[in-house]
């Protein structure tokens, strides 16, 4: 049963019509309205629905579509954790499915041909997938988001990259089978072979194919700890050289996770220098080895390699020291520290309750998100990074390479 329904009541919004009766879906209406499924992470969007529904089982989630399906205009969204920008799990007068009240419905370790999955549910977030599978079976998904805050269903109806796509490809490219329901309500079961048209739409389909139910995530053994490493260039062609470099080399070669980012070269503190800094306390970014040739950005690769308890200092010492001695960054601006590996993929956390507490959290969060193709990437930097953005834009720029065939 459909635990409850926060039903919108708010003045000529409502404009109920005879056939939005979706009440027989209800176990209880709550009618004061939470307001949650209007608002997202962008702030720049907000459309009311005529209904929250929080299904706690597959059967729920059939349901509603069941019902907005014999209307002629209601339309259906699903709700992740309401981290995009554009008003994406809205839906105007409409019904909105909070995924995150089934985030427990599924979660089951499987073994197909040697290799471990789990089966999760739509409506889980990231960090609790990880935090499970790392506790209860030292294993861990391949491909990552930078932030875990996020529902499975909702990363993986956009792709899910993060510095391990190079290797593995988006979250999207790591999952075998999804339950989905359908337009009509049906509950397929699809993967490569068997519905494989609703799979492949499904996935990055922006939810508009199905609603994920459940996920069957690849996983792999999870390391204990990570030598987390931020490199820091004055010069874009050697930036860019490095990280495409690093890219290329094989699994076990190279590092475990790339990514990077512009910064602006002044202490601008929330666009500047010490955005490079990993442990602010213990690290200092000096200046004055930045060259005097430097333009108005600067630009900080960030490395990871995984190692376990029993791998040798002095061995993971070696494996870095090798890599990094090839990598053509200033000198001096070398900043790295040693985590576990569940705090560093919840990395983004901290940099969360610093912007919920001074408010910029709430702020609107116009984003962009693009891929440029190497051979635009120099003429990218010197018009956007070196002129359009050089004084920053309040927040992260990240830019890293991915792989095509990935
Ligand atoms: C701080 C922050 C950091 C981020 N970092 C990254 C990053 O490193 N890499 C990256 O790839 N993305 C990143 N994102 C973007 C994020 O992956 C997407 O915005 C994602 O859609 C958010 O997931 P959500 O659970 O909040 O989904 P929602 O915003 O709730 O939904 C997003 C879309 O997915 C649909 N949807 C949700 N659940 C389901 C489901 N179960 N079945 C079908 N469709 C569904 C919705 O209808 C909507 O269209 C970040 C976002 C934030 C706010």
């Amino acid at each position: 049963m459909i635990a409850y329904i926060e039903h919108f009541v708010h003045g000529n919004d409502t404009e109920s019509k005879p056939d939005d009766d979706v009440s027989g879906l209800a176990a209880n209406f709550d009618l004061g309205a939470t307001g949650i499924a209007s608002k997202d992470f962008g702030g720049m969007k907000s459309f009311k629905p005529l209904a929250l529904i929080m299904p706690t089982t597959t059967v729920d989630v059939s349901q509603a579509v069941k019902a907005a399906a014999r209307t002629s205009h209601l339309t259906v969204a699903a709700r992740g954790n309401g981290h995009s920008i554009n008003g994406q799990a809205m839906a105007d007068k409409g019904l909105v499915l909070g995924m995150r009240a089934m985030e427990d419905h599924y979660f089951e370790l499987i073994w197909v041909d040697g290799t471990p999955y789990v089966d999760v549910s739509g409506g889980a977030l990231w960090e609790d997938v990880l935090k499970r599978c790392v506790l209860q079976f030292g294993l861990a998904p391949r491909s990552w988001t930078d932030y875990l805050s996020l529902t499975v269903g909702g990363t993986l109806s956009n792709a899910g990259v993060s510095g391990q796509a190079f290797r593995y490809g988006p979250q999207t490219s790591n999952v075998t089978e999804l339950e989905v329901v359908n337009g009509k309500g049906d509950t397929l079961i699809c993967n490569e072979t068997q519905n494989s048209e609703l799979f492949f739409a499904t996935l990055g389909g922006l939810g508009q194919f199905g609603i994920i139910t459940r996920a069957r995530v690849m996983l792999q053994q999870a390391p204990d700890m990570v030598r987390w490493i931020r490199v820091v260039y004055s010069e874009f062609e050697d930036y860019i050289r490095d990280a495409e470099w690093l890219v290329a080399l094989g699994e076990g070669d190279g590092f475990d996770y790339v990514e990077g980012f512009v910064f602006v070269n002044s202490d601008d503190p929330c666009n500047g220098w010490s955005t490079v800094l990993m442990d602010p306390q213990n690290q200092r970014f000096d200046p004055v080895h930045v060259p005097s040739t430097s333009g108005p950005v600067l630009y900080c690769l960030e490395l990871v390699r995984h190692y376990s308890h029993v791998d040798h200092p002095s061995y993971v010492d070696m494996v870095v020291d090798r890599l990094v001695g090839e990598l053509g960054f200033v000198e001096g601006l070398k900043f790295e520290v040693d985590v576990t590996y569940m705090e560093f993929l919840l990395r983004v956390n901290r940099a969360e309750e610093e912007a919920r507490s001074n408010g910029t959290w709430d702020a609107p969060h116009p984003w962009l998100n693009m891929f440029v193709s190497k051979s635009c990437i120099l003429d990218f930097d010197r018009e956007v990074f070196k002129k359009i953005l050089k004084q920053g834009v309040g927040g992260p720029i990240l830019v890293y390479p991915l792989l095509r065939n990935k």
